[in-house]
């Protein structure tokens, strides 16, 4: 007898009973590290590329803020733009965020900007043009264009006359070939920009904080869990379990990573970012990161939080949307999270 869909939900409850077992092995001290360590094997490394000099591209004067375009690099033969908005008539270090974006056309899209570059006047998008909502906050924030999107598509797509949302499928199955991952390389690329953030003269190190949505959302839990330097972290229209999001919808395959579901579930690594606060933002009608499966991750993330000594430090907002950004709280919590640092 056909059992096909039986064995596959067997498989997933094995690997859940591993974790609760291994978990109570683990000194809960020894968790957490391993996990970390897991999690950046999983997502594979990249040579880095530190002889680099960032290139200032432009600098525009907009409304309440300017935006600069800047070249970095994470890891040879392969750069970056980045937008910078930084505050107009801001006193003393400005406070920061890496904003990273979904699919789209790009960091175009959470700057206010078309995909020819020119500004956008209509009604935003789903990513809500974050990037400004925040520098109209008085943060400082960094876009960097997240590979296989916009202008960093593949030679192919980019010139397909049908539109081709993205380049994820060959950057993602190449890279897995090859024991990397797609997620690895944006979030190198990510803390690449991270770090520009942080160095900058004009922006205070110290507060940092990042804010994704969707498949930035996945960048920027795995970027906070690896840099500590980190210290807020917004994550909207992403949060989940794997069971409820991933393996239940078709999606992207740049949300796989191959062998991680053997370590833990997605609350579990995303509450790695433990001690430092956390608001989680969801659509109550996303159709591809259920609400019910936000629900439920939001809860255990919480628990976890309260067992590494940090409970209290989880937000969670569900707003009348669809897989979008709301924003109704997240983006004054943000800033008001930096400024309590
Ligand atoms: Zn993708």
């Amino acid at each position: 007898m056909w059992n096909g869909d039986a064995w596959l939900e067997k498989l997933y409850e094995e690997a859940i009973a591993r974790h609760r077992r291994q978990a109570k092995v683990d000194l809960s001290n020894e968790r957490r590290p391993k996990l970390k360590a897991a999690l950046r094997e999983a997502i594979g490394s990249f040579e880095p590329n530190p002889g680099f000099v960032p290139r200032l591209l432009e600098r525009v004067e907009c409304d309440g803020y300017v935006r600069e375009r800047v070249e970095l690099s994470a890891t040879p033969e392969l750069t970056f733009a980045a937008y910078v908005l930084l505050p107009k008539d801001a006193e003393g270090l400005l406070p920061g965020v890496l904003a990273l974006h979904g699919h789209g056309y790009g960091s175009r899209e959470i700057v206010g900007l078309l995909p020819d570059g020119s500004p956008d006047e209509g009604v935003p998008g789903i990513h809500q043009h974050f990037a400004v909502q925040l520098v109209k906050r008085g943060l400082a924030v960094i876009a960097p264009d997240v590979i296989g999107f916009g202008e960093r598509k593949l030679l192919a797509d980019l010139a397909s006359k049908k539109e081709t949302p993205s380049s994820c499928h060959k950057l993602s199955t190449q890279l897995m070939m090859l024991g990397k991952t797609l997620t690895g390389l944006r979030v190198t690329e990510a803390l690449k920009a991270f770090n520009y953030l942080a160095s900058r003269p004009d922006v205070d190190g110290s507060r940092i904080g990042t804010m994704g949505f969707s498949g930035g959302g996945l960048i920027g839990y795995v970027a906070a869990v690896m840099e500590a330097r980190i210290k807020a972290v917004v994550l909207t229209g992403f949060t989940n379990t794997f069971k409820e999001s991933i393996f239940a919808v078709n999606h992207c395959i740049d949300n796989y990573t191959p062998g991680l579901l053997e370590h833990a579930e997605l609350p579990e690594l995303i509450s790695l970012i433990a001690p430092r606060p956390l608001f989680l933002e969801s659509g109550e009608r996303d159709p591809i990161f259920p609400v019910e499966g936000f629900r439920r991750a939001s809860a255990q993330i919480e628990a976890f939080y309260e067992a590494a000594g940090a409970g209290g430090r989880v937000e969670a907002d569900v707003f009348p949307g669809k897989h979008e950004i709301g924003g109704r709280k997240a983006y004054d919590w943000l800033k008001e999270t930096l400024a309590s640092l």
